[in-house]
């Protein structure tokens, strides 16, 4: 695996994917990022080297050439973040693009316009990926967020640098990160998977199975398993057509030696609503008219109980509607439980969307060992996909 450190960047330009995808408010200032900051370490080794970045990204899902997904409004917030000022060109190919980088000096930072303000950029289109290759000396792809994609600048691009082409920090540490759980782990191995649907998580169910201990269900996906099992869920969320499906799994998980782990009790509700009235319940008794949107307190219990004795430990989707107060208790206390396993010398992975989410609203983003960058990559990783953008790098 190619990363930075096999090249000095002296008087080298890198040209840099980083995956700059923030958020911006009204004012069209950044309000998380997060993204930039992950991008840090690796500017800073080409700089240090005596190297220059050029550097590329997508914001958004612009339609053409639209003014509020310029990368001009990330310009300060990316200087700020660095500690050097950074340069930018309103366009990511043609003749301005061409001068910008010719006058670029060792130690300096050009940002290009946002990459989908050419469609060419989403249809990986060959021509579009030439024109963009020519920015740099070396590739360099260290946006984990869209290597799922076969874009022009996240995977097309990659073969007109042969044999200068690696990954950066962030990607090259996400990648040890999913290894160091499915692959390099220590035992016991303990998933955690929540969220809304099994029908999202099934690939990665079918795929960790057997590398994994115990598999803890919560969230939404729990009453498919609870009514295929026989149980009384009301009128919680369910997928009539994966009972089925969930039976197989159980089958599965048995032949593996895999325990899944299922709520025992629920806090029901009888509206989806954080003023609805609220109730205690064993998770196979929910009556009519009310619906499962949390796990209880036994549950946590049982849970913190795995999660103690768990060596590495992967987290993907909360285990209730924590957006409302009145349902976020069940994922706090699994993120306590897995904060605490950390600290007493567990390896702990957070990803895929809506957990790093929870995780960031509840402060446990520097109690667990490292919380991924990315949703959609994350999860075909764990579904045991080969991703475009590191599949290029590695060719
Ligand atoms: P996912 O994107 O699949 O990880 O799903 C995350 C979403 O699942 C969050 O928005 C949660 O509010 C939702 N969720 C978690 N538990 C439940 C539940 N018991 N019923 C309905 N939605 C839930």
């Amino acid at each position: 695996m190619k990363t930075l450190n096999d090249f000095n960047f002296e008087n080298k330009k890198a040209l840099i994917r980083v995956d700059f995808n923030v958020p911006l408010n009204e004012t069209f200032e950044v309000t998380d990022d997060t993204r930039i900051q992950a991008a840090k370490s690796t500017i800073i080794k080409v700089l240090e080297d005596g190297g220059s970045c050029v550097l590329m990204s997508h914001l958004g899902r612009p339609k053409g050439k639209e003014e509020k997904f310029s990368l001009r409004h990330i310009v300060d917030k990316v200087t700020e973040v660095i500690g050097v000022q950074v340069k930018f060109v309103d366009d990511c190919i043609g003749d301005k693009v061409s001068e910008a980088v010719s006058n670029l000096k060792s130690g300096e930072i050009l940002l290009l316009e946002n990459l989908r303000f050419y469609s060419e950029e989403k249809a990986g289109d060959i021509a579009f990926a030439e024109q963009l290759s020519k920015w740099g000396d070396v590739y360099v792809n260290d946006a984990f967020g869209t290597a799922h994609r076969a874009h022009a600048s996240t995977a097309v691009i990659a073969q007109f640098f042969e044999k200068n082409k690696c990954f950066g920090n962030l990607l090259a540490k996400e990648i040890e990160s999913i290894d160091k759980v499915l692959n390099n782990s220590e035992k016991p191995v303990t998933a955690i998977l929540g969220g809304a649907k099994v029908s999202s998580k099934i690939g990665v169910i079918e795929n960790i199975i057997e590398k994994v201990d115990h598999i803890i269900v919560g969230g939404g996906m729990t009453f498919t398993f609870i009514k295929a099992l026989g149980g009384t869920i009301g009128n919680s969320l369910v997928e009539d057509d994966k009972l089925e499906l969930a039976l197989s799994i159980l089958k599965l998980a048995k032949e593996q030696n895999t325990e899944i782990h299922l709520p025992v009790d629920a806090v029901i509700a009888d509206a989806f609503s954080n003023d609805a009235n609220t109730q205690i319940v064993d998770t196979t008794k929910i009556s009519d008219g009310w619906m499962g949107l949390d796990c209880g307190p036994k549950t946590s219990e049982k849970f913190a109980e795995v999660i103690a004795k768990s060596k590495t430990i992967l987290w993907n989707g909360p285990l209730g509607v924590f957006e409302m107060e009145k349902f976020a208790t069940g994922t706090i206390e699994l993120g306590n439980a897995i904060a605490k396993a950390t600290e007493n010398g567990a390896f702990s992975l957070v990803g895929g969307g809506d957990s790093v989410a929870a995780v960031k609203q509840f402060g446990f983003g520097d109690k667990v060992s490292y919380v991924s960058t990315g949703g959609g990559a994350m999860l075909e990783m764990l579904e045991g996909k080969s991703l475009p953008g590191i599949e290029a790098i590695l060719k």
